[in-house]
């Protein structure tokens, strides 16, 4: 038997893809080399309204809504804001990951689970595990597997090579539930976070190039000593330079799909799984499987979201050069109601680029970004400023 999809990986996108895929009428198989969908959970949880809705799914894996975030200086100096609605929602990605993958087998796709894909040609796939060594064959091939993905190690692609590790855990502590808080200080690279999971218990982590472990410990002792559900993840930023190619479609993490302003994939993962499985349909009614007609996959997630990531990518290097007191200055310059007002009006979480662009026009904070400008990141801030 040929399918005419298979998907390797059932996280999110893999999942959507299939889900998608099937939904259309295309016999499709789903590759899990875990046995549990969903687990191990190597997620924070938040995901904006958008990015929820994205993964048609119930509220089942819901475990709290937040209204807002505070960003918090290593001077305790703060931003708060507060949409007064539901902004994001905090779930249970063991829970989201295992009712889309039900979703998928419900539209006809089948799955595979404690079975890895170790080896492919340009037709099949050979997987090892419960069932032993077995090969599948396909017509279409989607790569959802994962940051470290063997499709893309396999057949040889050019990934990026920005990785952040990421550390996280769920801690017994008392915080106001409507609230996210972000620690830029606690990790120079990135930031650390504080979710509010339920009453008494948040989930606190950072992303980071370096020291991650060392971080996370001086992190976590603001929250206490006790914690549970330790988990550490990778995260890949920067696109692949070809998500596509050899009948294979590169999906999520595994294509690089992550925000490089927030460490989130989730939105932009289940999109590329649906613009892949447009593509895999089309591919399918009209027999075309060669780079020329796939090359359509690239222009679909690149008009979706594809000047994000790029802006996202150069605002996480600006990150970068940024100190504690730079942030600082930063928040300070940000406590302005209108500052606020207009954050709280177009601030969005899957896309924070326009936000960001519209920020740096303000006076006030043109002045600090200025200041850094003259002192140390001339070139970093002028390309910036250039592309605003
Ligand atoms: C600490 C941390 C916190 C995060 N927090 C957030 C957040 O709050 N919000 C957000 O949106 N994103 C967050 N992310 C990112 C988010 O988890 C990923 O972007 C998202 O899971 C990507 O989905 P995916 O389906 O592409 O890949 P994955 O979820 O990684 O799924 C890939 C699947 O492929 C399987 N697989 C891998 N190799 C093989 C193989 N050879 N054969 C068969 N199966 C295979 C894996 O077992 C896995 O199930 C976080 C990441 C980390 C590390």
């Amino acid at each position: 038997m040929i399918y005419d999809v298979v998907v390797v990986g059932a996280g999110p996108a893999g999942c959507a893809a299939a889900q998608s895929c099937a939904k259309k009428g295309l016999s499709t198989l789903c590759i899990e080399e875990h046995g549990t969908i969903g687990y191990p959970i190597q997620c924070a949880g938040l995901l904006s309204v958008a990015a929820f809705d994205e993964c048609r799914v119930s509220q089942h894996s819901v475990l709290n809504t937040v209204n807002g975030a505070r960003l918090i200086s290593s001077k305790d100096n703060a931003l708060h804001f507060d949409a007064k609605k539901t902004k994001a929602f905090v779930v249970d990605r063991g829970v989201l990951d295992k009712e889309m993958a039900i979703a998928a087998a419900d539209a006809g796709a089948e799955f595979l689970t404690k079975t890895a894909l170790f080896d492919l040609n340009s037709t099949s796939v050979r997987t090892q595990g419960i069932h032993g060594k077995r090969e599948f064959n396909y017509h279409i091939l989607i790569a959802a597997d994962g940051p470290r993905s063997t499709v893309a190690r396999l057949m040889q692609m050019k990934r990026s090579n920005i990785y952040l590790a990421g550390i996280q855990a769920d801690m017994k502590f008392d915080m106001d539930l409507r609230f996210v808080e972000i620690y830029p200080d606690a990790s120079p690279e990135f930031f650390g976070y504080a979710i509010p999971i339920g009453i008494d218990r948040v989930r606190i982590g950072l992303c980071g190039q370096t020291n991650v472990m060392e971080r996370f410990n001086a992190f976590r002792k603001k929250f206490g000593d006790v914690f549970t559900n330790l988990v550490t993840g990778t995260i890949p930023l920067g696109v692949m330079p070809k998500t596509y190619g050899n009948r294979t479609l590169f999906v999520g993490d595994a294509a690089g799909f992550v925000k490089p302003t927030s460490g989130g994939g989730v939105y932009t993962g289940v999109r590329s799984a649906r613009h892949a499985a447009s593509v895999a349909v089309a591919a399918c009614s009209q027999d075309r499987f060669d780079d020329n007609f796939l090359a359509q996959y690239e222009h679909r997630w690149q008009a979706d979201f594809g000047d994000m990531l790029i802006s996202g990518l150069r605002f996480f290097k600006l990150r970068q050069q940024l100190n504690s007191e730079d942030i600082d200055r930063l928040i300070c310059a940000m406590n302005d109601p209108d500052i606020i007002e207009a954050i709280i009006k177009y601030g969005d979480m899957d896309n924070p680029v326009p936000l960001i662009k519209k920020l740096m026009r303000n006076p006030s904070i043109f002045t600090v970004m200025s200041t850094l400008m003259r002192s140390r990141f001339r070139s970093i801030f002028k390309e910036q400023i250039k592309s605003v």
